[in-house]
């Protein structure tokens, strides 16, 4: 009864712009979620690909309380030593150079094409320049993130968007080069489209675009907002691929909760683009949120998450591959390490609901594809519990 009071008590304060799965979630412990009425979830969502470390880290949230008793914020008017020490550790984990911290993931979109129009204005003067992004793409809901999401559906009703912005096909390169003319200043991508239905870019794809980016002075950004931070067996996505952006976004997985983002950039990219001035935030890079990025990476390490990923992400992938070949309903698997995607023939939100109901959470990308982000933490007992339990909601 709690609980509906809870919801019915939402949908009268809150602004309706989700359809929310009909829980209240209460609290977490290692993989697991329990929502007010003590019922226990398996989570294979991890609030959107958000939860590597899954709930009740004892060395992270003692980070946090700590810091909390210390100093919450600072404003970027003054240094602070957890940021100092979490853009050293995310400069060395994604082999950039420099790191502006944002508080969300459309926040580091909006920093990325901000610094790659003023690099390319500093090279000319001019402010005409156009940016590639891809069809189906997913960079957030603001307007310049949403200038570059190819979703008419997000896009349509806040048009007129900023900026000149072509799209190309994804995995097509011949697409991306028929948008490319002198004015081209970036082009960017997810090194793998999440929301858009889990779609891995090709190597080839990936490799012909930096070579266009390298001809011409172009910079490449990459997304890696949800497929990073270890998700797909290495720290970034594109260091699977040998594929080096000049600029990278990251969010989601970067505060394992804690609401922060970055932009990172190579120097040569920062040495002629965004100056004292140019950009900023209240809140962004906080001691608090950096308290939480550096101790996030630090466990990364220690853990040595990324192999485990490797490991168990494999076996993800095979439990998949033998449902795909069971389920008729199952028309594809795709995905690399956690990032995994099965394309169904039958409505994905109600095997969603239905998996909801056997304790399972798991979410959707596109509209037919069921996506599995779950904690990097998992084991293989939970892939293999996962399994039955979606093997009951696609039967039942
Ligand atoms: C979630 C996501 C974003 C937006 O991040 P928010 O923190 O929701 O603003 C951008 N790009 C990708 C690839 C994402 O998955």
């Amino acid at each position: 009864m709690e609980a509906e009071n809870l919801m019915q008590q939402a949908e009268n304060h809150m602004l309706h712009v989700y359809n929310r799965y009909p829980v209240v979630l209460d609290h977490g412990e290692g993989v697991y979620l329990y929502d007010t009425e003590g019922n226990k979830y398996l989570d294979f969502a991890a609030g959107i690909a958000v939860h590597a470390l899954g709930y009740g880290n004892e060395e992270y949230n003692q980070a946090l309380k700590a810091q909390i008793d210390k100093l919450m914020h600072t404003s970027n008017l003054y240094y602070n030593q957890p940021t100092i020490e979490a853009a050293e550790k995310l400069c060395t984990a994604s082999e950039m150079d420099r790191a502006f911290f944002t508080n969300s993931g459309t926040e580091a979109i909006e920093g990325a094409i901000k610094a790659a129009k003023k690099y390319a204005y500093e090279k000319d003067g001019c402010t005409d320049h156009e940016i590639i992004a891809m069809n189906h793409s997913f960079h957030g809901r603001s307007l310049g993130a949403l200038a570059v999401t190819g979703n008419a559906h997000y896009r349509e009703p806040f048009e007129p968007l900023p900026g000149i912005v072509k799209f190309a096909d994804y995995n097509d390169l011949e697409s991306v080069k028929s948008q490319v003319n002198e004015k081209t200043c970036a082009i960017i991508l997810e090194t793998i489209q999440g929301e858009g239905g889990i779609f891995p870019a090709e190597k080839g794809f990936l490799e012909g675009i930096r070579r266009i980016c390298d001809e011409k002075d172009i910079l490449l950004i990459l997304d890696e907002i949800q497929c990073g931070m270890g998700r797909t067996g290495t720290m970034f996505a594109w260091q699977g691929y040998g594929v080096k952006p000049d600029i990278m976004t990251c969010a989601k997985a970067l505060g394992c909760g804690v609401p922060v983002g970055a932009f990172v950039m190579t120097e040569r990219v920062a040495a002629s683009s965004l100056k004292p001035g140019d950009h900023g935030t209240t809140y962004g890079g906080n001691p608090f949120a950096g308290a939480a990025v550096s101790k996030v990476l630090t466990i990364f390490q220690k853990k040595k998450l990324t192999e485990h990923v490797k490991e168990i992400g494999a076996y993800l992938e095979e439990r998949l591959e033998q449902m795909k070949d069971q389920y008729e309903c199952i028309r594809a698997r795709r995905g690399i390490g956690l990032l995994q995607g099965l394309e169904l023939t039958i409505p994905v939100g109600e095997i969603s609901n239905k998996a909801l109901a056997q304790g399972l959470l798991v979410i959707t990308a596109g509209n037919n594809v069921l996506r599995f982000v779950p904690p990097l933490v998992i084991e293989r007992e939970h892939v293999d519990e996962m399994i039955d339990k979606l093997g009951m909601a696609l039967k039942g």
